[in-house]
Parts: structure tokens; sequence; C-alpha cells
């Protein structure tokens, strides 16, 4: 008797009046749950194995299965949870750190549902987004704080680089790695015909995503794998990656597995070799050196390309974001507590960092205190869901937000949680070749561009109910915003008042 023994979270349950046995399930589940034995003509079902991703009910042709949670449960209480006790048992048996993917799942709140949007009513008309012009382009990008005009009475229209987006989302940074080739080139087709950006993340550039530079934000992380001169010439502007909202103080690991073929080539590192990015550049130690990395990459592109510094949200917020706009970024990019990733220690990802919507109110006021909002933009990120959560983004103060799982969702994702096996069935978070393919580039690209599509039209219409016609006047209008179930602090630092008030 094995001391390791835990009942399967999931049970796959096979309605045998309905199964044709054309084994699809049995080839599509690179699990390997399924297994038929044709001398018996039966099934046998190693349900431990399953991850809940529901690749095999979507595949299969008379809906004969189905996935339930288990419900055979560790005698569990308030304190003691019955995923306490599992992860206990796994860790009693491995001896190692537990790993997650996907964002935090903890109970914790969630500001966005306790926020509630303005709308007009009688004086202020609303405007009729089908009707009316509604501009939900952003620029992002250090802007002018006065109008002012040259020697010979003309405007100075001269700016510094700017990125222009048709709407205020950009997809988020997964790198190549993480992520499938099929994947990086979806969200890099969406990005160009959405007129928006997607990021590279850690892992480079691979030489067929060049040609999509102007839509491409390049980063620069820790381990500066795959940086070399003409990545940061291919890309329209260049993100500092300091932090992630899932782990916060600690680097990333791909485990050389996932280090194959073009892969290894786009990273600039050998097959089979971890990829492991230290939990700081060891070249920024302080907001000086920051500038310095900063000025760096401008110089290197001959300042023609707004950087980015991305840094999760942690208590200090406020604080590190001043001194990240003083450092010479153009945009500052925070990532939340609820933030995705393809692989996380649980326990980082659970308990480290703050949620996106205080680090964003901090921030936004502490810099128009300061008197230095519009040395920067914002863009944030952490578990964006929906276009509500954009417009109440923006409202906060953010200028765009960077979209991520919602963009896998829209891949075909099904949140199994289970990326950091590498054995994605969707074809997404997987380096397999049978099993990328099963993501057809093309038909993601559509797909996205729908999502996106759609939540313009609700953010237009969101905008409109407000009376407001232009992404530029809802920044920061914090009037537009009641928070519902909050305390008094909360309300404070989120800087709105109580629905009624
Ligand atoms: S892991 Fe996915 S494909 Fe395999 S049995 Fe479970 S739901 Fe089906
Ligand atoms: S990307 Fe794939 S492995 Fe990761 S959560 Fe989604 S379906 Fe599961």
């Amino acid at each position: 008797m094995s001391v390791d023994f835990l009942y399967p979270e999931f049970e796959v349950v096979r309605n045998s009046d309905r199964c044709v046995n054309c084994r699809l399930c049995e080839r599509e589940c690179s699990n390997e749950v399924h297994k038929f034995d044709p001398a018996t003509e039966t099934w046998r079902t190693d349900d431990s194995k399953c991850v809940n991703c529901q690749r095999c009910l979507a595949v299969c042709p008379t809906k004969a299965l189905k996935i339930v949670r288990s419900d055979c449960a560790f005698r569990e209480n308030a304190n003691w949870s019955n995923q306490t006790i599992r992860e206990i048992f796994k860790q009693a048996g491995s001896g190692g750190v537990l790993l997650s993917s996907m964002g935090a799942p903890t109970p914790l709140p969630v500001y966005w549902d306790k926020i509630l949007v303005n709308a007009s009513q009688v004086t202020n008309p609303s405007i009729d987004p089908l009707r009316e012009p509604m501009e939900t382009r952003v620029f992002l990008g250090k802007k002018p704080n006065k109008i002012t005009r040259l020697p010979n009475g003309k405007l100075d229209v001269k700016l510094e680089p700017q990125l222009e987006l048709s709407m205020p989302v950009m997809f988020a940074a997964m790198s190549y790695g993480s992520i499938s080739y099929n994947a990086h080139a979806a969200l890099a087709q969406a990005a160009t015909e959405l007129g928006i950006y997607y990021n590279t993340g850690e892992g480079g550039l691979h030489e067929d995503f060049y040609k999509y530079g102007p839509n491409t934000v390049v980063q620069v992380a820790s381990g500066r794998f795959g940086v070399h001169e003409n990545y940061l010439q291919a890309g329209a502007a260049i993100e500092i990656k300091m932090g992630q909202g899932a782990k916060p103080g600690v680097g990333g690991h791909l485990p050389g597995a996932k280090i194959v073929g073009d892969v290894a080539k786009t990273r600039m590192i050998p097959e089979g070799s971890d990829a492991i990015s230290p939990a700081p550049h060891h070249d920024v130690y302080s907001i000086e050196d920051l500038r310095q990395l900063v000025f760096s990459l401008k110089e290197a592109t001959e300042y023609k390309k707004p950087i980015i510094v991305k840094v999760a949200a942690v208590h200090n917020i406020a604080a590190i974001a001043s001194g990240v706009a003083r450092s010479g970024a153009d945009i500052i990019a925070i990532d939340g507590y609820r933030g995705g990733t393809g692989a996380a220690p649980t326990r980082i990802r659970d308990n480290v960092g703050i949620p996106i919507e205080l680090a964003l109110a901090a921030v936004d006021q502490r810099l128009r205190d300061e008197g230095i909002r519009n040395d920067v933009s914002l863009v944030v990120g952490g578990s964006i869901r929906s276009a509500s959560d954009v417009v109440k983004a923006v409202a906060l103060g953010a200028d765009a937000c960077y979209v991520a799982t919602a963009a896998l969702i829209a891949l075909g994702c099904r949140l199994c949680r289970s990326c950091q096996q590498g054995k994605c069935n969707w074809g997404i978070a997987t380096q397999r070749p049978e099993l990328v393919k099963r993501l057809d580039p093309n038909d993601g690209a559509k797909r996205l561009v729908n999502l996106m599509t759609a939540w313009r039209h609700e953010i237009k219409e969101m905008m409109g109910g407000m009376g407001i016609n232009s992404i530029e006047a809802l920044r920061g209008n914090r009037l537009m915003l009641r928070g519902l179930g909050l305390t008094e602090k909360e309300l404070e630092i989120l800087g709105v008042s109580h629905a009624g008030e």
C-alpha cells in the first residue's frame, strides 16, 4: 500500500451506450488517460492523469464522455482544506517546490466586481455609439504638459516616440517556449489586424515573426534570451521586464525539455539547457541603474522607440512607479496579483503581490500628486477578463490594459492550469509538434480579432452610456465609478465613492 495514494481530482465518465469505440479520445489525450483493449473491446481509464482540459469531450463524435469533479474528499474543515492536504501529500512524496500555472485561484477580493460604472440620465445625455463617432484610439508614451510654440509661432508638434493603439488593449507578454509557435503566430496576426500590439515575452523573436515588428513589443528580461541588435530594432517598443504579477521577486525557469529546435535558436541558448532567468537584472540595483538600461536601449534604437518598464504590483508600488517614471521610461506596465503564468512556484503565485486595482489607483494618484503623470503612460494587467474590466481600469487611471489569459481562452484554452507540464492538448502551452498543429493560427487570429472587436463595441457602449465619447476623457475619471461592499480604506485607496453617494 502506498501512503502517497491520492484519489483523482476528476473522473472521466463514459456512456457506453453512446461510445462507438472510435478511439479518438485515446489518440487525442496527451495525458494518456484513455486506453482501449481491442482484444476485449473494453476501456480502461486512468483518472489520476486527467487535468480536465476537455479535449476528449470536444473531439468525441457522439458526446459519450463527461468529466466530473470527484466528490471523494478528505475530511476537510475551514483550516485544513482538501487542497491543503493534497499539497502536503505531494510535497511529502516529492520533496519539491509546488509549481502552478495561470493566475492565482485564491478567493481574495476581485475589486473589478465591487466597482460599478455610471450612466447618464436626463442631463449630460448619453451618446449613441452606433450613430455618433466614438474615439477608442489611445497613444502611449510621454505627453507634453502644455502646448508650446516654436520661435516662428507654429505649434511644436514634435512628440517623444508613441505607440498608437486602436483600442486600449494589448496582448501581454507570453514567450515563445512557454507558448507555441502557432499561438504566437495567431497573436501576431491578430494584433496586426486590430491595430494593437502583442509582446514577445522573454523568449526572443522567431525569425518568421519579424514581419509583424510594427505591431510587436520586444521584451528584455533578466536572462536576456534572444536579445540582439536586430531584435531591438524589429519591435515597435521595447519592454524591460523587472517583474511579473504571478511571481514577483523570483526569476523564471523554462526546463531544458522545452528548449528544443527553434525555441533554442530563438533564445540563443543550447538545445536541452534550462533557460533560467535570474530574479534581478544583474546590472540593475537602483533607479539610476535602471535609467542606464533605459537609455542604453534608447541609444541602441536611435531614440525612435518607446521604452516600457514592467513591474509586478507589490506593497510600495506607488513609490516604485514614481522612481520608474524618473528613470526615463515612456510607459510603465504594472502586472497584478492575479496575473497568469506558464509556470510559477505555487506559494509565490498565491501569496505575493497585491491586486492590480489597488496598485493602479495608488500609482495614478501618486504620479498626479508629483506632477509627473504625463511623463509616462500606464498599462495594467493581471486578470483583465472583459470589456467592463477595461473600462473600469481606464476610469481608475490606466491608459491601456494588457490581456493574456482571456486571449488564450479565445484560442481554445480551457484553463485546466497544467501549462507547466508542456502537454497542452489545445496546442497552446506546448512545443510538441503533434499538439502544436492542433491550433490553426489563422483560425486563432480570427477568434482573437472577434473577441477584441466585441470588446471594442462594449467599451463604446459603456462610454456612450456615460456620455463620454473618447477614451482620453474617461482616463482617470473616477467620478464615473462607485464602490460596493468595500471598506472606507479600500474606497480611499481606489479613490472612488460608495454607491449611493
Ligand atoms: S486530460 Fe483532457 S483529453 Fe485527457 S481525459 Fe482529461 S479532459 Fe480528456
Ligand atoms: S494553455 Fe493549455 S495547458 Fe494551459 S491552461 Fe490552457 S488548456 Fe490548459
